[in-house]
């Protein structure tokens, strides 16, 4: 997901770019290409880029516990400048550039954008119920125990 911004003209620029999901650092639960589109608005002295990403991925549905798939979306700005004065202090979304970088790459910033876009609840579909028969174990066991139960379990194997 790299753009070349050596010679780019002040004013907008629109970039498309893809990549597979394993290409873009995913690991095996996100499947297919990562698509980008990437705005470039060049200043004289900074760059602001506008991306919009989107990857699928595979997840377990925190009810009912079957494997669902689902487009995960994410939109983010980054700021890019060249100055280095005393108080200019890089953060996530504030790069400073050496003068010599001639490219930057969009990939760890899709990455981690999506991944934060991740919901922190997921669900194979907006009304799915628990099935009966995990319902009635849920029920019967304390989750606190549940938890230490799985530890011992997989300190066990
Ligand atoms: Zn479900």
């Amino acid at each position: 997901m790299k753009i070349n911004i050596s010679g780019l003209s002040e004013g907008a620029h629109q970039y498309e770019r893809s990549g597979s999901a394993g290409e873009v650092g995913f690991g095996p639960n996100f499947i297919g290409d990562v698509l980008a589109n990437i705005t470039l608005e060049k200043s004289t002295h900074q760059i602001v880029a506008t991306v919009t990403a989107s990857v699928k991925g595979v997840f377990i549905c925190d009810r009912c516990a079957s494997e669902f798939s689902d487009s995960v979306k994410t939109r983010f700005t980054v700021v890019f400048t060249w100055e280095q004065t005393e108080e200019t202090v890089e953060d996530d979304d504030f790069r400073i550039l050496r003068k010599d970088e001639n490219e930057i790459d969009f990939s760890s910033f899709v990455n981690e954008y999506l991944t934060l876009s991740v919901p922190l609840k997921l669900l194979c579909k907006n009304n799915c119920v628990i099935p009966e028969h995990i319902q009635a174990k849920q029920e019967s066991v304390d989750p606190r125990w549940e938890k230490l139960r799985i530890l011992k379990q997989t300190e066990k194997n």
